[in-house]
């Protein structure tokens, strides 16, 4: 039975938007002793030791630097987001006298349906003014407090037929019975701040509905943005467990997978690079021998075998729920899985006994994209995409399997355990220490 499934499911709870999850993410690094950077300072790194930051609180880095000049750099990938409603700046939309509802639009690609009638609240960052200075705070209102209603069976008798819910009249949450309602005054009361401080804000509708497990022996696990703070939760976890004496071990969450990784924070952005670079200069490591030999595993869940529509997925290319890590495939690169990258990778999960799975689209259904191939043109060096399987990505409530989350965490914690030397183009040396890679419970 998994151990480390309860502790995803706390990271989840905690982490209703990026900005949390990248909070989250921080509060476990300082546990372990990793010391904050700022990207506006000069940084002083040191051999033995672990940093990591954050940039627009929504993305975050961490890196430990090894005792010896290390060669080349191990690197995560994964993100922060997941698809939800943000709200608008004018943020009330009335409707008659009775009702104000939230003005809202979709962040991301979500499944609309699965936001109706159940309990929603409000999260994200607010802008506070305090003299001449201005402060983010992070904002959680932990508490049911919208909905977001179904037309009722006997006012659309067609509902069940397949329904197309528009976001600009359909989806706007309830939130009071006072159309007059002062939003401004409701958020600094909440934020603990007077209303004429309160400059902005980026707030987030999410889901809160609790995590849970499910079925006869609790094998599998609901909750909402399992897409991709399973993955985010343990490319972390396998971070934080392991030990490289050769290389930089580097452990990347990003925002805006969601919406194509285009921003300054995102996957597409020069955060990683600039990262990368700054920890060359300071220890004399040559960037473009170093990225040669370096290997990046981008972490991002995988469509599971549907059990009501199996004919969804590849006949052969299917991964199920506890089967382990899905290595995912795709003939245009979309995922940056080759041979090579997953031959190293394949051999490292053995090495860790973790099962490994297959995962690519069927061939007349284009599939989604992710974040390795759009970080690798930046930092150019071999990638490979995984993720682990789950059913209903991008619902408000997803489900995956309870166990998967220990087969990722081993096979990441061997990953960056890994002594990876190239001898040339296409010829490789991995070296496992002894007693790395082993199984450590979390
Ligand atoms: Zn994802």
């Amino acid at each position: 039975m998994s151990t480390a499934i309860n502790a995803l499911i706390n990271f989840i709870e905690k982490s209703p938007t990026a900005f949390h999850a990248v909070a989250s993410c921080a509060e476990i690094l300082e546990e372990k002793g990793y010391v904050r950077l700022f990207e506006g300072d000069e940084w002083k790194l040191e051999a033995g030791k672990g940093y990591y930051l954050t940039r627009n609180q929504s993305s975050v880095i961490a890196f430990r630097i090894p005792e010896k000049k290390p060669h080349n750099f191990l690197i995560t990938a994964s993100h922060t987001d997941s698809p939800m409603f943000k709200v608008k700046n004018e943020a009330l939309s009335p409707a008659f006298e009775q009702y104000a509802r939230l003005n809202v639009e979709p962040y991301g690609g979500t499944i609309f349906s699965t936001w109706l009638d159940r309990p929603l609240s409000l999260a994200g960052r607010v802008i506070v003014s305090q003299g001449d200075k201005i402060e983010a705070r992070l904002i959680d209102f932990e508490r049911d407090l919208l909905v977001i209603p179904n037309v009722a069976i006997h006012m659309k008798r067609d509902i069940n037929s397949g329904c197309a819910y528009n976001p600009a009249i359909d989806l706007l949450p309830l939130l009071s019975q006072d159309a007059k309602t002062d939003f401004a005054e409701f958020l600094a009361n909440e934020a603990r701040c007077k209303k004429e401080e309160l400059l902005g804000y980026d707030l987030y509708v999410y889901n809160r509905t609790s995590a849970t497990r499910i079925g006869m022996n609790g094998e599998f696990f609901s909750a909402p943005r399992i897409d991709n703070l399973m993955c985010a939760f343990g490319t972390l976890q396998g971070f934080i467990n392991s030990k490289n004496d050769h290389s930089v071990n580097l452990f990347y969450s990003a925002d805006n997978e969601e919406t194509g990784s285009t921003t300054k924070q995102g996957a597409g952005s020069v955060f990683l690079s600039d990262v990368i670079d700054r920890i060359c200069e300071s220890f004399g490591i040559d960037r473009k021998r170093a990225l040669a030999s370096s290997m990046l595993v981008s972490a991002d869940n995988a469509h599971a075998k549907h059990p009501n529509h199996p004919e969804l997925g590849d006949a052969k290319n299917a991964p199920h729920l506890n089967g382990g890590v899905v290595i995912k495939n795709n003939a245009a690169q979309k995922y940056t899985t080759d041979g090579i990258s997953a031959s190293i990778f394949g051999k490292i999960c053995a090495y860790a006994d973790v099962p490994t799975q297959q995962y690519a689209n069927r061939s007349d259904m284009p599939g989604g994209s992710t974040l390795g191939s759009i970080a690798t043109t930046l930092t150019p060096m071999m990638s490979i995409d995984i993720g682990m399987a789950q059913l209903a990505m991008h619902s408000a409530y997803e489900t995956a399997g309870a166990d998967d989350i220990d087969h990722l965490i081993h096979a990441i914690t061997a990953f960056y355990n890994t002594e990876l030397t190239v001898l040339g183009d296409g010829q490789y040396c991995l070296q496992f220490s002894k007693g790395k890679g082993a199984r450590k419970n979390v």
